[in-house]
């Protein structure tokens, strides 16, 4: 991910390199060449516009630093624009004061929402916290049996319905498994949801349902990164219907362009949590804006 954007990015600067000052003529080129090189990872078009016109107007200004030639000031405005557009700050998991916490997962199906559950539960539980993975995914039939594996791989409890006891309605299964973590005193339940190929209202209905029936405290919206122009449509719509507050990009390890997941912090405003990284249950790891554009600006 981001290889080709980084090579080109890095290209760009080097033209920079030895001059003493830039023109405007300087910065129009360097910033038509990052346009460029946006457009072609696949970043959203008012996420390009908005960036560039940052980098532009940052360069031609005079808060430029005595430390840093020209070239080596450029790279900091884009470093610090690719911070920004990633959420800014990393924002942590949100506990509630009185517990369970409650983290709801979201997206369409294939996101990765079930490996994910795991990810996220083995690595809360490796912090001392006793999570409990809730089974609202009724919609494939093997969803629940694939949380099911997925929690003992990663040494966490599960609530799944009991045949002919509340199957098919996901809400009362989101509310049992709520009130089964309040008596067996986990700390943190984390709702596993049904998605589809492509978004349609009964999907985003039902998340809503789901959302309502147990206030979680983080919504969490998965997307595969690896959905390229699609990712903005599809994170507008999960931002309208079911109001995510913050970003899972899963199948960072994937060879995807990268503008996805440039694109989709910025558009819906909320940030980047996490990034998954793999198949297995470790390639899971809390998103640091600033790592990554680093990584990006390598
Ligand atoms: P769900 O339908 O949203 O619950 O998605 P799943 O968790 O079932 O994941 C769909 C597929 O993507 C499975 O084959 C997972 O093993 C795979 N997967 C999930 N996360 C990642 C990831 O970060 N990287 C890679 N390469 N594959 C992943």
């Amino acid at each position: 991910m981001f290889s080709s954007l980084s090579d080109r990015l890095t290209a760009t600067f080097k033209n920079l390199r030895g001059k003493g000052r830039l023109s405007e003529a300087d910065v129009d080129a360097t910033v038509r060449e990052i346009r460029r090189a946006l457009l072609d990872a696949d970043v959203a078009l008012p996420v390009v516009k908005q960036f560039t016109a940052a980098v532009r107007e940052r360069a031609l200004s005079d808060e430029v630093s005595g430390a840093l030639n020209p070239a080596q000031q450029v790279v900091k405005i884009v470093n610090d624009q690719l911070v920004e557009i990633l959420g800014g700050q990393s924002r942590r998991l949100q506990f509630a004061k009185n517990p369970p916490t409650v983290i709801m997962l979201a997206g369409l199906q294939g996101s990765g929402k079930t490996t994910l559950a795991g990810k996220l539960g083995k690595w809360l539980n490796g912090q001392g916290h006793k999570p409990l993975l809730v089974a609202c995914d009724l919609q494939r039939p093997n969803a629940v049996n694939q949380l099911q594996v997925v929690g003992q791989r990663a040494g966490v409890q599960v609530f799944a319905p009991e045949p002919g006891n509340g199957v098919g309605d996901p809400v009362a299964v989101a509310r049992a498994g709520v009130a089964e973590a309040v008596s067996r005193q986990h700390d943190i339940v984390i709702v596993d949801t049904a998605g589809r190929l492509g978004i349609d209202a009964e999907l985003m209905q039902q998340a809503t349902d789901i959302r309502d029936a147990v206030s979680p405290d983080e919504v969490l919206f998965v997307i595969d990164a690896m959905i390229g122009q699609d990712a903005v449509q599809t994170a507008q719509a999960f931002a309208d219907g079911v109001d995510f507050t913050g970003v899972v990009l899963s199948k960072l390890d994937g060879d995807a362009r990268g503008g996805a997941a440039l694109s989709v912090a910025q558009v819906t405003q909320r940030p980047v949590m996490f990034a998954s990284t793999g198949e297995g249950l470790d390639d899971f790891e809390p998103f640091h804006p600033d790592r990554m554009a680093s990584r990006i600006l390598d």
